[in-house]
């Protein structure tokens, strides 16, 4: 074999991975690549080097270029910044990923766990700028071509796990496809300080997995959390139902010339809802729909059209119940879904035949978004036998996104950072309540971010926070007010304790004392003028029944809150309404609960 040979073999096996489409068949591709080029994946500290000698044909020299660039960066100290931390990062979603490539970088041992070997969501993600900058710089249209082509901004999900994916091996990430997270395992007792660490109950249990010891562990398993201590908030908003549908596309001229709806701006078109009502008798709050591999489509439906649509069968208080597959004639559902799609295109989508989903069905789902939650804390620390462990929590496991809002990876990818960060303090020895007081300052911001209020300076991003947030304060949550995220072993309890009502009401007096209580009088009554049932004449009382608070939220964002439908009688209901929405869309924290508002 002439070296030209070799050559031209390795620039085909690479581009064979490059291209492949499936999760399966990247592994697959990678591994034969690998093989072939005599490339020992396991050799992470020197793996992206030796691929990029193997590999030097001028097809992926661009691509070279930009990874190097991303590495190079003096965050990551040549690679060497974390050089003895071993990862474990459970769940192979988008999140899970973008935090692995960020160790990888680092210089981490890294490997990635996922249940599934199948990436299956035709489902679209809206991308903010910075995240289509993100990609760009890892090589996004290396992957797939049509990555954000033009004013596109939105990716399948599919898509987005299969770049990063490639991106993750390249760097030199371990990645093992159908193996399930069940539990940490503490380090035994015997051996103390010299024996194995901390470890993974894994499924199969068989896996030679289960015998890898690893210093930082990530939960990035998406909204259901396995990892324990963390816990959850509710913010619980009115009731909304969302529709997702993906419809088959053609790639035809007459598909291409239908206009997409970026739901942003169409939250607002009072008109079209009206006539969307009076000629369909479907009634949305909103409607995203965006052209990518599917046409895809998310709706916020009313209950009392999808009642009247005989989409859902019986009126239920419960959600649950409401939505639970028996009270769902699945047919209308497609009806529904159908017709507003319809619609909402001006009918010009030629026909409109459903994907198929994972399940070999019409892809179209209805999901509850009445409550969302996110981790009270995104960070913690145990200690066992002499062994510590940093956990982290990153992307929908961290904080649960709106989908028709599309933040799921925006805000994803800001905590991937964030951690990384966390983990490179780690590594630097850095004492661990501090980089916990820190994580959870950087915390703070992430439900507030938007694409108006983070830096604009894309081409400065790193997992540095100070390059991405403003008005970053990384000290306002001090060490000691983390001291119950550091769990040491001698604990027998891992669940972490909530901030209990001294805290909130040592917060509530501290608030008062900061303001000058007339002036805020004043400007409280104005700003609730003509709300029913509020009639501000104090600071204490007035506010009982929860319906004053609500009316200042509604009078600065009318969207968050439908005050009409609010019961003076539901005093707690009301109160925690507007704690949870202020929480979630000002970043204030609550200084009480609805119930301790509502007693008085
Ligand atoms: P996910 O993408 O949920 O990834 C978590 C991964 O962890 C999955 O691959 C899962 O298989 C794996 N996993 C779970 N448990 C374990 C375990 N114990 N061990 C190992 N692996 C495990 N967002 C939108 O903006 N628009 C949409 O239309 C939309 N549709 C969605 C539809 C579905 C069915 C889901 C689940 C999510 C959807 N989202 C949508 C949310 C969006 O996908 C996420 O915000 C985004 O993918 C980032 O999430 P993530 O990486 O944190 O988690």
């Amino acid at each position: 074999e002439t070296e030209d040979e070799r050559t031209a073999q390795a620039s085909m096996l690479f581009e064979n991975f490059v291209q492949a489409s499936t999760c399966k068949g990247t592994l697959q591709a990678f591994s034969i690549l690998c093989r072939q080029m005599d490339l020992d994946p396991l050799d992470y500290s020197t793996f992206y080097s030796s691929l990029k000698a193997a590999v030097s044909t001028w097809k992926v020299k661009a691509l070279w270029t930009k990874l190097d660039k991303r590495a190079q960066h003096k965050v990551y100290n040549q690679n060497k910044a974390c050089q003895d931390t071993r990862c474990l990062v459970i769940g192979g979603g988008p999140c899970g990923l973008r935090t692995a490539i960020e160790l990888a970088l680092l210089g981490c041992k890294v490997v990635v766990i996922e249940k599934r070997d199948t990436f299956s969501r035709n489902n679209v993600l809206h991308l903010w700028p910075y995240t289509i900058h993100d990609l760009r710089g890892l090589g996004a249209k290396k992957f797939y071509g049509k990555f954000c082509a033009g004013s596109i901004d939105h990716i399948s999900i599919r898509q987005l796990q299969l770049m990063l994916l490639k991106v993750s091996l390249i760097l030199g990430v371990e990645i093992h496809v159908n193996v399930e997270f069940v539990k940490l395992v503490e380090p035994p007792a015997e051996q103390a300080e010299d024996g194995p660490g901390w470890r993974a109950e894994v499924r199969p249990s068989s896996h030679p997995l289960s015998d890898f010891d690893f210093d930082v562990v990530i939960g990035a398993d998406g909204r259901k959390n396995t990892l324990e201590g963390f816990g959850r908030k509710e913010f619980r908003g009115k009731l909304a139902i969302a529709i997702t549908a993906n419809f088959v596309n053609r790639n035809t001229t007459a598909e291409a010339k239908v206009e997409e709806i970026s739901g942003v701006a169409f939250i607002f078109n009072q008109k079209f809802f009206l006539e969307l009502r009076e000629e369909t008798g479907i009634d949305l709050e909103n409607i995203v729909y965006y052209r990518d591999h599917t046409h895809y489509f998310v709706m916020t439906a009313k209950k009392q059209s999808l009642l009247d649509k005989g989409v859902i069968i019986n009126d239920y208080i419960e959600t649950e119940r409401l939505l639970s597959l028996d009270n769902v004639n699945q047919e209308a559902l497609l009806s529904y879904a159908r017709e507003a799609a319809d619609f909402g295109t001006n009918y010009q989508l030629p026909s409109l035949d459903f994907a198929i989903n994972h399940y070999g069905q019409p892809d179209v789902a209805m999901f509850d978004f009445t409550s969302m939650y996110a981790s009270e804390n995104a960070a913690l620390i145990r200690k066992k036998h002499g062994h510590q462990l940093l956990v982290a929590l990153v992307g929908d496991s961290l904080l649960e996104p709106f989908w028709p809002m599309g933040t799921g990876c925006a805000r994803g990818f800001l905590a991937a950072f964030d951690c990384a960060w966390m983990v490179r303090g780690w590594a630097q020895g850095r004492s661990p309540l501090e980089i916990l007081a820190e994580r959870e300052s950087i915390y703070r911001l992430l439900p507030q971010t938007t694409t108006e209020n983070i830096s604009k300076n894309f081409e400065q991003y790193a997992i540095d926070p100070a390059t991405r947030y403003p008005n970053l304060n990384s000290s306002c949550v001090r060490p000691h007010q983390v001291r119950h995220l550091f769990i040491d072993g001698q604990q027998d309890s891992c669940r972490v304790e909530r901030g209990g009502p001294t805290r909130r009401s040592a917060n509530l007096s501290k608030r008062e004392s900061e303001v000058h209580p007339g002036r805020l009088l004043t400007w409280c009554q104005k700003q609730t003028q003509g709300y029913r049932g509020v009639n501000i004449t104090d600071l204490t009382s007035s506010w009982r029944n929860g319906l004053a608070l609500c009316a200042l939220i509604h009078r600065q964002r009318p969207e968050l809150i439908d005050f009409d439908s609010l019961n003076e009688e539901d005093m707690a209901g009301n109160n925690q309404l507007a704690f949870d929405v202020a929480e979630r869309e000002f970043g204030i924290q609550p200084v009480a609960r609805g119930k301790e508002m509502a007693a008085g």
